[in-house]
């Protein structure tokens, strides 16, 4: 069927390719990529040669309406250097204007980095907010900490290297001394996730900063909180019980 698939690819071991993600990377017209000569890579381990136009979302508008003329009669195919397209990724606008258009719009998910993240971390996973990268400047950064910090749900962030002792430092200052866990080259060689208190992972990484890609996964606040939003809750009902 002609239209749009997003693609979901590996996030670091190549062997994550799903089989219908590779069938479906075989069979198409176009791949529209996020840098073609990472898919490039993807595409000669899987033996494959098709045709690639990169996209962003920044692409200009002519581009993507190329793209969504030719999902009428072509299978074309989204995918991001790794991992699930438009997570942290482009493609919204691409899905947005496809939609717009009618054309047939499905997706094969697969590996995600922030999935992966909280099924590592051991931290709650019933609740989460996929934070994204927060901002490089500091009171963008403070401000947007805290929008999360009365949330009752374990936050997801990306974030590099070079830039992860100064975040996590500034999350334990926005959101309290929360466990968290940093999760680190998922699927590769040198995989680890470390957990403890935001202080200490600061304290730690801020001696050496780590290599690779990581994820940040910060916990609920405690149970205090919960504990007095509970006793608000009872009290309330008592004075409501005892109004009668
Ligand atoms: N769309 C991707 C996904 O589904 O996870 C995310 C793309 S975003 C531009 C790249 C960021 O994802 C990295 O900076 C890092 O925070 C995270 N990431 C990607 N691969 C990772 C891995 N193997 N281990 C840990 N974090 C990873």
């Amino acid at each position: 069927l002609p239209g749009l698939y997003i693609v979901a690819t590996p996030i670091g071991n190549l062997g994550d390719i799903g089989a219908r993600a590779a069938a479906v990377l075989a069979r198409a017209d176009l791949i529209a990529a996020e840098d073609t000569r990472v898919t490039a890579k993807l595409l000669s381990h899987l033996g494959l040669r098709i045709k690639m136009t990169p996209y962003h979302d920044h692409s200009d508008e002519r581009a993507r309406a190329d793209l969504v003329a030719r999902m009428e009669n072509q299978v074309v195919v989204l995918v991001s250097d790794a991992g699930t397209p438009l997570i942290s990724d482009p493609g919204y606008k691409l899905v947005r204007d496809a939609r717009a258009a009618g054309r047939h719009v499905t997706t094969l998910p697969g590996p995600c980095a922030a999935i992966a993240a909280i099924t590592l971390s051991g931290l709650p996973s019933d609740r989460f907010l996929f934070a994204g990268f927060l901002p490089n400047k500091a009171k963008a950064r403070a401000d947007t900490i805290a929008e999360f910090a009365g949330l009752r749900a374990s936050l997801v962030f990306y974030e590099s290297g070079p830039r992860l002792a100064a975040t996590l430092a500034a999350l334990a200052e926005g959101l309290g001394n929360r466990e968290a866990a940093v999760a680190r080259e998922i699927t590769k060689l040198y995989e680890e996730c470390v957990t403890g208190p935001l202080a200490e992972l600061a304290t730690r990484y801020a001696d050496a900063p780590p290599k690779g890609e990581i994820v940040i996964v910060v916990a609920p606040p405690a149970d205090d909180m919960t504990e007095e939003a509970d006793e608000a809750t009872v009290d309330a009902a008592l004075r409501e019980a005892l109004a009668d």
